[in-house]
């Protein structure tokens, strides 16, 4: 039997960054207040809170000590929490992951524009609850093109935007569907006035540029242990694309969710995850099995390529911001 950690699996740049935010700041602080959970992984919260890091909800501000410092977790927060941080006397650090703040920019920018905006995306998750609260919570939160269909005012300018862990293929789907009900509308119209529509793909490329991999990695093993906190969403979809392609993909949370009948006739097992599944989480699982089917020639460590990689689409951004600094710098 042959056990392989996906090395394309664990936690994703944006990730990685908040909990070193987290780390670096208990080291100067006995105790940090994360606003929900700091990733969906109860393993990694309880290893952060032996470091000190508690987790609050906007609810808990009024029993804070004045000067307690705030953690917001990649995920971000709308405006409203911001204000309310203040008005309670509390110290904030933002650890929001800079591609969801990029998202919230540029839905501002339409907002102040005069578009109607759509979000694609689950409307009680933390990221779309802070993308809409830029605008005031006048989005319209669709999770699929039915919804859409029906919600949407086709007489207003549009924007459709996607909560950045969302399924790329029913985002495509989604954007059509909308584009062809207005082309509809359009053809039946006596003024043939163009209502403007854009859609923008706002899926991080962390999570979509796994897909082809982890397909990859699905067909390779005869099973698939998928391991992921059960409340991420990019662990469903995830989950979901290795069921498709591997049936024999299980999921367990932690090492005790693994059901010893899952491996019967099995040769190959390949152990993956989520964006928000620790590394460390998925080698505890394959040291479990060693040690089960007394397995000894051990997998190099693997490591994670995503805990590594920086982004291109934000290492662009900030080589873009740099360059501009030096021009003013130039004409100053
Ligand atoms: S999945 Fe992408 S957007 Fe979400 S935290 Fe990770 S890097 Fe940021």
């Amino acid at each position: 039997m042959k056990v392989t950690i996906d090395k394309n699996a664990g936690f994703c740049w944006g990730v990685v960054r908040t909990i070193a935010v987290a780390e670096e700041s208990l080291k100067e602080r006995p105790k940090v207040y994360c606003l929900g959970d700091i990733i969906h992984n109860t393993e990694e919260v309880a290893r952060l809170k032996k470091l000190g890091l508690d987790t609050v909800t906007v609810n808990d501000f009024p029993n804070l000590k004045k000067g307690s410092t705030i953690l917001i977790r990649a995920h971000g927060e709308p405006p409203e929490t911001y204000k309310k941080a203040l008005e309670y006397g509390l110290e904030l650090i933002d650890a929001t992951c800079p591609i969801v703040t990029r998202v919230q920019e540029r839905v501002r920018k339409f907002v102040t524009q005069g578009y109607q905006i759509v979000i694609f995306g689950k409307k009680t998750h933390a990221e779309v609850v802070g993308i809409n609260g830029v605008t005031g919570g006048t989005a319209i939160v669709v999770l699929n093109k039915e919804e859409a269909l029906a919600a949407v005012d086709f007489k207003q300018p549009t924007v459709l935007f996607a909560q950045t862990t969302m399924d790329k293929q029913e985002f495509k789907d989604l954007a059509a569907a909308l584009k062809e009900k207005l082309d509809t509308l359009i053809i039946g119209s006596m003024e043939e006035t163009a209502v403007e529509y854009q859609a923008k793909d706002t899926i991080c490329g962390q999570v979509s540029g796994r897909e082809s991999k982890l397909r990859q990695f699905a067909a390779e093993n005869d099973i698939i242990i998928f391991t992921a906190g059960r409340k991420s969403s990019n662990g469903k979809v995830l989950y979901n694309i290795c069921k498709e392609v591997n049936e024999r993909t299980y999921f367990a949370e932690t090492k005790e969710e693994i059901d010893w009948s899952w491996f019967e006739g099995a040769e190959t097992i390949g152990i993956t995850g989520a964006t928000s599944t620790p590394q460390w989480a998925m080698r505890q699982i394959k040291t479990l099995i060693d040690l089960k089917f007394g397995i000894t020639d051990d997998q190099p460590e693997a490591e994670s390529l995503t805990e590594a990689e920086e982004p291109e689409e934000i290492a662009a951004e900030i080589a873009a911001e740099a360059a501009q600094k030096r021009e003013k710098e130039k004409v100053l």
